[in-house]
């Protein structure tokens, strides 16, 4: 794997100037969170630095790359390519940085809808692409209060405002969004329960 400040080097030369503020942004949160709940920092440091490796990519070329690296395409991906910069980031981050630890792989694939049962770096990637602080939309200073809360309370607050986005928009939305939002919901009742009981 490459270090650090040679990843961001390269890095450099994939993203727009401000996506790359944005990547240095959200590694920055997730050192944060990751020294906040307990987490591997170096392992949430990479992760959030290279989560967007392939969002500029260009639009004809990303259906042809998932089936280079066989990914496979559902629908609403399909009409919505830009979903799949997450899983096309992660072949992108093995290829092109030498990433091959499966935790920060999965964070890169699944930072964009979630996943029930994703870990720590994976939940502090996905939040911190959230509340990085150059991000400025309606919603987001909940989502960053939820994170001084718990990791869960955040996920839920950060998919709900996606989900909400999504309807205003009036697209199609991702079933992955719903499940990753039931899944923390669940997971934010039992913290909730054990908490109450002592
Ligand atoms: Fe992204
Ligand atoms: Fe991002």
């Amino acid at each position: 794997m490459l270090k650090l400040d040679e990843m961001a080097k390269k890095l450099q030369h994939m993203l727009t100037p401000n996506r790359f503020r944005h990547s240095i942004n959200t590694m920055e949160t997730c050192i944060r969170l990751a020294e906040k709940y307990g987490a591997d920092v170096d392992k949430a440091a990479v992760a959030g630095l290279i989560h967007d490796c392939a969002k500029d990519l260009d639009k004809d070329a990303v259906l042809p790359i998932c089936e280079k690296y066989g990914i496979i395409v559902d629908e609403i991906s399909r009409s919505q390519p830009k979903l799949l910069h997450g899983e096309i980031g992660a072949h992108m981050a093995r290829e092109l940085f030498g990433v091959d630890d499966p935790q920060i792989l999965a964070a890169v694939a699944d930072h964009t809808l979630g996943r029930p049962g994703m870990d720590d770096i994976s939940s502090i990637v996905f939040i911190a692409d959230y509340i990085e602080p150059g991000r400025d939309f309606e919603g987001v200073e909940e989502i960053r209060k939820a994170a001084e809360e718990s990791l869960e309370k955040a996920i839920v607050a950060g998919v709900n405002s996606t989900i909400r986005h999504v309807l205003k928009k009036g697209q199609p939305l991702h079933p992955r969004s719903v499940l990753t939002r039931n899944w923390a919901l669940q997971k934010l009742k039992e913290r909730e329960q054990q908490e109450q009981e002592h």
